[in-house]
C-alpha cells in the first residue's frame, strides 16, 4: 500500500512559516501568518473569552457527548450574528456547529455534491488557497472568475463577464467580507447586482464569511450576505469564529443552510447531520460554549473587536501615508481602501523573493501580506522596503 503512496508536495505556506523561524535577522517582519497581532506583536487571548472559560469551568457539570449539531445556543446565536436580528431569514434556515469556518465549507461541499454533483463551484480569481482543495476533496469541479480591480475598486464588469458561462444550479462562493487575499470588497451597490445576477442566473451563493467585524464593523461586513438572505431562495454561509472571537485552535465555526421556507429544515438538519456523522460525529464543544457566552454577554468582545479592527484600519492608513512619503508608486495606495486583514501587493514572485531576501519581509509568493501582522514600529521601514523592490532596476531585473 504505502509503496504506491504519491509524493504530498509540502505545503508552501508553513514552508515560508518555518523558513521565517529559522531567519535569525532581529529585525525580520512576518506577514505571512493570517492571525490577528496587537501592536505589541501578540495573538491575545480575549479579556471577553477569557471571562467566559473561567464562567463555564465553575459551571461545568459534565463533558458527556452533545447533540450532532453541536452546541445549540451557539448555533442560534451564529444565526442571529450572521442574519440579523429579527431577519425575516432566521425562520427558513438551518445552523449547525462546524469544526471551524475549514469545517463548514467541507461540510457544506459534501451537502453540494450529495444534493447537486453536477453543479460547478465558482472560485474567485485570486481566492483563498484552500477553497479549490477543499471544493474538489468533495468530488466537486471548480472554475474561476477574476476578482481585480478598476481605479475605483472591484472591477464588477469582469466579475459578470467571466460568470457568463455559469449555468443554473451552479455555485458561487463569495467572501463575505475582507477578501482573502485581496481585501477587495464590494460596494452595497456592487452587492446588489451580484445578488441580481445570482437571481437572474438560478446561481447558488455560498458565502464565506471568516472575518465578520475586521471590515467596517460587525453588522455591517455581514450587509452583502444579508441583501443575499433577502432576496433569495437558497443560500448557504459558511461562518468562522477564529479570528473575530480570536478562537483559532478552538477550532469553531457554522455552517448554514437558507431555505425557500420552512418544509425542508428538517431534512437539511438530518442531511447535514449525516454528514457530519461519517466525518466527526459531532463538532468540540469548548468554542462554541466560549462563543455562546459573548453572545450572552456582548458588550465586552464586541468592543475588544472592534478595537482590532480600527487597529488594522490604522496600520492600513499609516502604511499608505508612509508609501506617499518614501515615494513608492501610486499602485500601492489601493492598500488604503482595502479591507480586513489581507492585500496583495502589486508584486511578482521574483520581487517577493528580494523582499524577504534584502528586507527581512516574508510575504507569500503571490504578494499577499498580513496586514494584521505589522507592527506600527516597522511601517516605516516596510514602506522603503516595498519601494526599493518595485523601483525600475528591480522590474527589469525580474522580467
Ligand atoms: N475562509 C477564509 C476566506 C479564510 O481566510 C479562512 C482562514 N483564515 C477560513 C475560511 C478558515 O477558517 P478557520 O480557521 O476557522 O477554519
Amino acid at each position: 500500500m504505502l509503496a504506491t503512496l504519491p509524493i504530498a508536495e509540502p505545503d508552501p505556506l508553513w514552508a515560508l512559516i518555518n523558513a521565517f523561524r529559522q531567519d535569525r535577522r532581529a529585525d525580520k517582519i512576518d506577514l505571512v501568518v493570517g492571525v490577528y497581532r496587537d501592536a505589541s506583536g501578540q495573538t491575545p487571548v480575549m479579556q471577553a473569552v477569557q471571562a467566559a472559560e473561567v464562567r463555564l469551568a465553575a459551571a461545568a457539570v459534565s463533558k458527556s457527548y452533545g447533540a450532532l449539531s453541536g452546541n445549540l445556543a451557539f448555533n442560534d446565536g451564529m444565526s442571529r450574528l450572521l442574519l440579523g436580528e429579527g431577519a425575516e431569514a432566521l425562520d427558513r434556515q438551518c445552523t449547525i456547529q462546524t469544526v471551524g469556518g475549514t469545517g463548514a465549507l467541507r461540510i457544506l461541499a459534501d451537502f453540494i455534491a450529495l444534493v447537486s454533483p453536477q453543479a460547478t463551484i465558482w472560485n474567485t480569481n485570486p481566492g483563498y488557497v484552500n477553497h479549490r482543495p477543499i471544493m474538489t476533496a468533495a468530488g466537486l469541479s471548480v472554475r474561476t472568475f477574476r476578482w481585480h480591480e478598476n481605479d475605483a475598486g472591484l472591477d464588477l464588469d469582469t466579475v459578470i463577464a467571466d460568470l457568463a458561462e455559469a449555468r443554473p444550479g451552479d455555485v458561487v462562493l463569495l467572501h463575505g467580507c475582507c477578501h482573502n487575499p485581496t481585501g477587495i470588497d464590494p460596494t452595497p451597490e456592487q452587492w446588489r447586482r451580484l445578488v441580481g445576477l445570482c437571481k437572474d442566473k438560478g446561481l447558488i451563493p455560498l458565502i464565506d464569511m471568516a472575518y465578520q467585524g475586521f471590515g467596517d464593523g460587525i453588522e455591517q461586513d455581514a450587509a452583502g450576505l444579508r441583501h443575499f438572505a433577502k432576496e433569495l431562495d437558497t443560500v448557504l454561509v459558511a461562518a468562522s469564529c477564529s479570528k473575530n472571537m480570536g478562537l483559532y485552535c478552538e477550532r469553531t465555526g457554522a455552517a448554514m443552510v437558507i431555505a425557500p421556507d420552512r418544509g425542508p429544515l428538517a431534512n437539511i438538519r438530518a442531511t447535514l447531520e449525516r454528514i457530519t456523522r461519517a466525518n466527526y460525529s459531532m463538532p468540540p464543544e469548548h468554542g462554541a460554549a466560549i462563543a455562546a457566552q459573548l453572545f450572552e454577554y456582548p458588550e465586552t468582545w464586541l468592543a475588544e473587536l472592534d478595537t482590532s479592527r480600527r487597529r488594522v484600519a490604522d496600520i492600513r492608513r499609516d502604511l499608505a501615508d508612509a508609501l506617499v512619503d518614501c515615494g513608492a508608486p501610486e499602485l500601492f495606495q489601493a492598500l488604503r481602501r482595502q479591507k480586513g486583514m489581507f492585500s496583495l501587493l502589486p508584486l511578482d514572485p521574483h520581487q517577493m523573493d528580494r523582499l524577504r531576501e534584502d528586507f527581512g519581509v516574508y510575504g507569500t509568493s503571490n504578494g499577499r501580506i498580513n496586514i494584521a501582522g505589522l507592527l506600527p514600529r516597522d511601517i516605516e521601514r516596510l514602506a522603503e522596503a516595498l519601494r526599493a523592490v518595485s523601483s525600475a532596476a528591480c522590474q527589469v531585473h525580474a522580467a
